[in-house]
């Protein structure tokens, strides 16, 4: 039976995020930068990882909140050993209607098929640039471009559709290739989505003036390739989607600095050790995996569930200022985008 969960300003949980691993293959400057997560860094433990089951787990449980869509990141999700299976547990499981990967992409050509045979939605793929050099600049890894793009391809081939290409937006870094991603992504029949750059964690030297505000980059691309709005979308959707006006696909926006969309936020995230967070940018989120692991049960789960959500009154992008700029953060590459 679905009983929702409605938080303090009215929103439901419909929507969960669950970083599988904190490791990534990639040092972006702006998630990972390679100073604060050096050989020296200190990521977890396999066995303070939440299984697959326990991760299933958690997912049925908050099918019967009303949950429709799980999206795995991380870290960079593919460095988990046989996702599919995760993938395959969680798609067997009654609600879920959309279940989709977000991944750096580089390793998809390998496991594209799998993903899709396990019962995976459709993924979104980090491309920041089509620029070998601006790429390898902002990822900060030896993985070149073209394994990006083939993994693209590979998803593309699998039938994980839409493919969206994600790409965060820095001025004077990336931001004079913005044409050229919608090009490429026009040509290859993939959704790219501009990011504005997030004040998300403490390490990656947010500054305001990095930030291309979205109606500045929809003017660019506007330039370029003509653009009209598409009405709608589902509840709690992040992107504001256009369309080219040449019938050349579609394009989005994220607008979480600009214009943030804290109202219509029914997302969960859990952490990689089972750690429930109701915000992108919490300071710390509910431990679930002692429940988990000291034999509670369902309905053990579901109460500590019910309890942080209904309490729920985050809405940290609209409040963002000065004073909030100074709190504790956890990290993106933490707790999954
Ligand atoms: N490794 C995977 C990937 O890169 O897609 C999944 C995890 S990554 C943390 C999820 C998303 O967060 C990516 O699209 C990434 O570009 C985005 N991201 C990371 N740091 C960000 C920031 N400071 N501002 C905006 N988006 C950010
Ligand atoms: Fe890795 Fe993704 Fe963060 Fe880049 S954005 S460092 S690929 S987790
Ligand atoms: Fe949701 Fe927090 Fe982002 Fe607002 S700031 S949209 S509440 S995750």
């Amino acid at each position: 039976m679905t009983t929702r969960a409605i938080d303090q300003l009215g929103r439901a949980l419909t929507d969960l995020r669950v970083s599988v691993t904190d490791r990534c293959n990639f040092r972006c400057t702006y998630c990972m930068p390679r100073e604060r997560f050096g050989p020296d860094h200190a990521f977890l433990e396999r066995h303070e990882l939440l299984s697959f089951e326990e991760i299933a787990t958690v997912v049925r449980v908050l099918t019967g909140f009303g949950l429709r869509k799980v999206r795995l990141p991380g870290g960079e999700p593919l460095v988990r050993r046989d996702l599919p299976r995760l993938v395959g547990l969680i798609a067997a499981l009654d609600g879920i209607d959309d279940l989709a990967l977000t991944t750096n992409g580089s390793l998809l050509p390998r496991h594209a098929d799998a993903l899709a045979e396990a019962g995976l939605d459709r993924v979104s793929v980090s491309l920041d640039s089509v620029d070998e050099r601006v790429f390898a600049a902002m990822a900060d890894t030896s993985v070149p471009l073209r394994a990006v793009l083939d993994g693209i391809e590979a998803a593309l081939a699998a039938g994980l559709t839409p493919v969206k290409a994600n790409a965060v937006i820095r001025r004077g870094v990336n931001d004079d290739g913005i044409v050229d991603l919608a090009r490429y992504g026009r040509e290859r029949g993939v959704v790219v989505r501009f990011i504005e750059f997030m004040d998300v964690g403490r390490t990656n030297g947010w500054r305001l003036d990095e930030v291309v505000p979205a109606e500045e980059l929809l003017a660019r691309l506007d330039e370029a390739f003509p653009l009209e709005p598409v009405d709608g979308g589902p509840e709690g959707q992040v992107a504001e989607r256009y369309r080219y006006r040449d019938g050349g696909g579609e394009v989005g926006v994220i607008t979480s600095v600009s214009q943030p969309f804290c109202g219509t936020c029914t997302r969960a995230r859990l952490s990689a050790i089972g750690e429930l967070f109701t915000c992108l940018f919490a300071v710390g989120g509910t431990d679930l995996r002692a429940a988990l692991r000291d034999g509670g049960t369902d309905g053990d789960l579901a109460a500590i569930v019910r309890g942080v959500w209904e309490a729920r009154t985050d809405r940290y992008s609209e409040l963002r200022s000065g004073a909030t700029r100074d709190l504790p953060r956890v990290e993106m590459s933490y707790i999954g985008g």
